[in-house]
């Protein structure tokens, strides 16, 4: 495991200087690593994608309990590194060990299919990067992200939370979230001013819809554009007009005077076919 000293010296090897944009604050606390690892239930013969490696406190972890890693970093100096400080650190992780130079918001390919998704996120693009790989990658059958708590609780949040919004019904089109944990700052270097959160992910099917998904997301960020507004009225851009879109609310069975955060994705997705009728 690199310890914090390891952390530091790599660092300044490499003339980092972690940056907000881009997320970067490495864990220095071994067994917040091995908790992670332990947590993702990770087992030898899978495929990990890792989003965000940086100096590779948790790939060391990943390759302990994996058969490969996929590492995905968007930095050049930290993905230039990586190959070195697994060999140093774990010298049977050769061949083991693929580095992507890539931003995790556009990769469409991988050199292998991931089973399982584990990572420290980069904290302002954490759910997008979230959808986008379970998108791409079906795959990904489960999961384990370290996130902002609180972006951790959005995720893992079930309809009628307060909290519960456009992350959690995306989500929950993949599979189902459950927040798996609590992280405190000062597992970190530099330490984030907020506490960070750990969520877990069981792929599933989605539910059974003639709309495509982009619709059924179209449908979810329409309600809850306009959170504090009946269906009836938040969906009326969407739908064309207020009459259409209590039309659409009736034929999905669900009451036009609802908001948006009482309904299950299933709900969404019976809202979307309005726009996709039956033919003949
Ligand atoms: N995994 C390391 C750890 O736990 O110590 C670093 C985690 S740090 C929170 C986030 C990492 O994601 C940084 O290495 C950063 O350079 C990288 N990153 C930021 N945006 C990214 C993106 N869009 N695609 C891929 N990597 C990204």
């Amino acid at each position: 495991m690199l310890g914090a000293a390891d952390i530091r010296r790599l660092a300044a090897e490499l003339d980092v200087r972690p940056t907000k944009t881009l997320g970067q604050n490495f864990v220095i606390d071994g067994n917040t690593i091995r908790r992670i690892v332990a947590t993702a239930d990770v087992v030898p013969g899978e495929t990990v994608l890792e989003v965000g490696p940086g100096l590779g406190s948790l790939t060391l972890g990943l390759l302990d309990a994996a058969g490969h890693v996929v590492a995905v970093e968007i930095d050049p100096k930290l993905a230039a590194r990586l190959e070195q400080t697994a060999s140093e650190w774990r010298p049977d992780a050769a061949g083991r060990l693929d580095v992507v130079l890539a931003d995790a918001l556009q990769v469409t390919e991988l050199p292998k299919a991931p089973d399982a998704l584990v990572a420290n996120l980069p904290y302002n693009v954490a759910v997008p990067v979230v959808l986008h790989l379970l998108e791409h990658f079906p795959s990904l059958r489960h999961g384990l992200v370290m996130v902002q708590d609180e972006v951790a609780d959005r995720l893992a949040a079930k309809p009628g939370s307060k909290i519960y919004g456009v992350p959690s019904v995306k989500a929950a089109w993949y599979g189902s979230m459950r927040k798996a944990g609590v992280i405190g700052m000062n597992v970190f270097w530099p330490a984030p001013k907020i506490a960070s959160g750990l969520v877990e992910f069981t792929r599933g099917e989605p539910p059974v819809t003639r709309a495509p998904r982009r619709e059924v997301f179209a449908v979810i960020d329409a309600a809850f554009a306009q959170r504090r507004k009946t269906l009836r009225a938040a969906l009326a851009g969407w739908a064309g007009s207020a009459a259409r879109a209590e039309e659409a609310l009736r034929q999905a069975n669900v009451d036009p005077s609802a908001r948006g955060e009482v309904l299950d994705i299933a709900a969404f997705a019976r809202i979307a076919e309005f726009n996709h009728p039956l033919v003949g």
